[in-house]
């Protein structure tokens, strides 16, 4: 058995498109969606991604501004900087690139962000309202492996899933939409005992660990669903996912690959919960 490969680039570029329109009904209408992202630090990866996400948000139509602020940065210019943007009218998502330098306090910076601004849903208030099932922001990782499954016309009523990583901003809200979408969940993390015996019981497997590899062909059911979120370099500085893709492939019915999977659905979602920030607004 050879897995269906599922193409994160076509879709993200499928979804890209719809938030292309839903800006420009916006912007005619005199609320252009905005969004700000905030980077403290010359972190590489980090840049990379801030840069990525902002060069989206043009290519869509949105108006973005990108913040970097040197890695000396006090918290409390940095909590200034988001209060001002909360009030900012031509700003409708807030999004500070993490980590932050040690001396700051991501969470108190999080709080900070006003939740109806909190496109990345990080916001203990944004937590609270997807546990409960009623979502304002869905965080993007795991809103973009949902929108994956469905255009996969995966079922997820009734299904077995495994998340392994229950990290805030992947595992745990991964964890919620798929339970809240009727699947039977279970979270692993580093101390779960004998991984393999619950992901070889699943019909969805979500890896998000940062560790290379480390699933493979003997801990995947035939057939499953195989989604890699993970994001890693090998020893020849590649990019390479959580799975091995290679003999996880053989087994599985549908795989995502690193790059050209998850990735690209992150940044597009983005994009969707900006406009979804725009359009609330509008209708304030
Ligand atoms: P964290 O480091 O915050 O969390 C990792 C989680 O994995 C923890 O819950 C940890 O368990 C668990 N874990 C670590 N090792 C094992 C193991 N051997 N077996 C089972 N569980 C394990 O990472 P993030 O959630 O932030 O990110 C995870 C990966 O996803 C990274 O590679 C990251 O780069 C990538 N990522 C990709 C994105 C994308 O757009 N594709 C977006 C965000 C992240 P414990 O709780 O016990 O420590």
């Amino acid at each position: 058995m050879t897995a269906r490969v599922i193409d994160g680039v076509k879709l993200a570029a499928k979804i890209r498109e719809d938030v292309a329109h839903r800006a420009a009904h916006l912007t005619a209408a005199g609320m252009k969606p905005g969004l700000a992202v905030i980077l403290v630090g010359s972190d590489p990866a980090s840049q990379v991604y801030v840069k990525n996400k902002v060069a989206a948000c043009e290519k869509a139509g949105l108006h973005s501004v990108l913040e970097q602020y040197p890695s000396d940065m006090t918290q409390e210019s940095l909590l200034e900087r988001v209060r001002a943007l909360n009030v900012d009218p031509a700003i409708h998502g807030i999004l500070v690139q993490l980590p932050l330098p040690p001396h700051i306090d991501s969470h108190r910076v999080i709080e900070a962000i006003a939740a109806q601004k909190d496109v990345d849903g990080f916001h203990i208030s944004n937590a609270g309202l997807l546990m409960t099932g009623k979502p304002l922001f869905r965080p993007c990782t795991p809103y973009g492996v949902m929108k994956m499954l469905e255009a996969e016309q995966v079922p997820i009523r009734g299904a077995v899933a495994v998340v392994i990583g229950a990290s805030n901003i992947v595992g745990k809200p991964m964890a919620m939409l798929l339970q809240s979408a009727g699947a039977t969940v279970t979270i692993c993390n580093s101390k779960t005992k004998d991984l393999g015996w619950h992901t070889r019981h699943a019909d969805i497997v979500v890896v998000a660990t940062g560790k290379p590899k480390m699933i493979d062909a003997s801990m995947v059911k035939a057939g499953a669903i195989v989604i890699d979120v993970g994001i890693n370099r090998n020893a020849e500085g590649k990019l390479c996912g959580d799975v091995d893709f290679e003999s996880v492939k053989t087994v599985a019915g549908a795989i995502t690959p690193v790059p050209g999977g998850v990735g690209p659905m992150t940044i597009a979602m983005l994009l969707v919960n900006t406009v979804e920030a725009a359009e609330r607004a509008q209708q304030r």
